[in-house]
């Protein structure tokens, strides 16, 4: 087998099982793997290190698939599907949701694959070229584990750029509608499939906006980037006073509004802005309007750790106008997604917007990504979503 040999004292990562070898960390490559193919990763010693998945374009030049000595190969690939079925299966969100995460990449031990459950249909993203070589077996592998017989392909995410491969979205195996209209905490959503953010929806929320429903009665609420109402519909099935949607994206409007249809609320309790949340914020502030509370859920701003600066003033301007545009007693409900902001960070960001609203606020709750989202102890990046409830006093 290939190998790749690390440079002195670069082995430490690989020791404590973290999964990526950088190519910084590299001395020298022994053979010429295809993308994707297994090689053996040793120290500058010679010690045996990991078996991992070969990704000549990226950084992250080495994925490990496994620390011991095994062979990375269809049984291996059944094992760690057959894991993570189990663990979505002994954990159950079932009765919560019949749409879950059922392979969260690195953290279920399969890096680069995701794949998301909706009904009786997978949708699947190949993210880097480990999962990419083992496509059709793990594919195979994912409908005979579940006794499913529908895949979408949703390869189409930014990151496969970084890995040098192409763009790939449609029917893997099977077919049928490219929407479906899933149930979550008794709410109905419909999704896009083949056109929805990730794999369609955001299922990491799941409990956070659990907790929004029992937050909202009789608040007038503002959901900014609201996406298909996930916060919205859960502040509406909470009792709240009104709930303003606001996203950047018709399409996400155009279901949002679908949606609150879909579960019967009037539309008189429900309204939707079209536009961008740093500009509605401002003009809100400018025009002194007030609510009780305030959903912030932004997009990723901070991929990586080297964006973080940026990103923490992105957050901060939102966070600051969010605490103006609160009533006394209001609730903020503010999230990250992005990696390269860790909960420590987020937190003082946080802090200095409320300063600098001149507003007193106090964390009631900590916010977490849902359990099918699991976090590998060997994998921190894993827990990427925070966030933290603020009672403006
Ligand atoms: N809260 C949602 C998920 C939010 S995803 C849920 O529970 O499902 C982030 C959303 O932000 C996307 O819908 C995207 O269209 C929107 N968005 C991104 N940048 C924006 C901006 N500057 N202003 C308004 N919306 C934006």
């Amino acid at each position: 087998m290939d190998k790749i040999i690390l440079k002195p004292g670069r082995e430490k990562s690989l020791l404590r099982h973290h999964p990526w070898v950088f190519s910084g960390a590299i001395d020298r490559l022994e053979g010429s793997p295809a993308p994707g193919e297994t090689v053996n990763i040793l120290s500058s010693q010679g010690e045996y290190l990991a078996r991992a998945a070969y990704s000549p374009s990226s950084q992250i030049r080495a994925r490990a698939w496994t620390f011991d000595d095994e062979p990375v190969d269809r049984d291996f690939l059944k094992r760690r599907i057959q894991t993570a079925i189990q663990s979505r299966n002994s954990y159950s969100k079932r009765a919560e949701s019949d749409a879950y995460r059922l392979i969260h990449a690195e953290s279920d031990g399969l890096p680069g694959l995701i794949v998301d459950r909706y009904m009786d249909t997978l949708v699947i993203q190949f993210l880097s070229a480990g999962p990419e070589f083992w496509r059709e077996p793990v594919t195979d592998l994912l409908l005979e584990l579940t006794g499913l017989e529908n895949i979408y392909e949703r390869s189409d995410a930014d990151v496969r750029e970084l890995e040098g491969l192409p763009t790939r979205r449609g029917w893997l195996r099977g077919d049928g509608p490219e929407t479906c209209i899933i149930q979550e905490n008794s709410l109905k959503f419909k999704v896009d499939l083949a056109a929805g953010h990730k794999t369609g929806f955001y299922f990491d929320q799941r409990l956070n906006r659990a907790q929004v429903r029992g937050l909202a009665k009789d608040r007038d609420v503002l959901d900014c980037f609201c996406y298909t109402g996930g916060f919205s519909l859960n502040a509406l099935a909470g009792g709240a006073k009104s709930v303003l949607s606001v996203d950047s994206s018709t399409d996400a409007l155009t279901l949002c509004s679908e949606n609150a249809t879909l579960n019967g609320f009037p539309a008189d309790r429900h309204n939707l802005l079209e536009g961008d949340v740093f500009q509605v914020l401002r003009k809100f502030r400018d025009e002194a309007r007030s609510f009780d509370l305030i959903v912030l859920d932004p997009p990723k701003f901070a991929p990586t750790v080297s964006q973080a600066e940026r990103a923490a003033r992105g957050y901060k301007d939102i966070n600051l106008l969010g605490f103006k545009l609160l009533r006394a007693g209001g609730l903020l409900v503010t999230f990250s997604c992005s990696g390269g902001i860790d909960p420590a960070l987020f937190q003082s960001i946080i802090a200095s917007a409320a300063l600098d609203a001149g507003s007193q606020a106090q964390i009631v709750e900590h916010l977490f990504q849902s359990a099918d989202h699991p976090v590998a102890l060997n994998f921190p990046e894993g827990a990427y979503l925070k966030g933290l409830v603020c009672l403006k006093t």
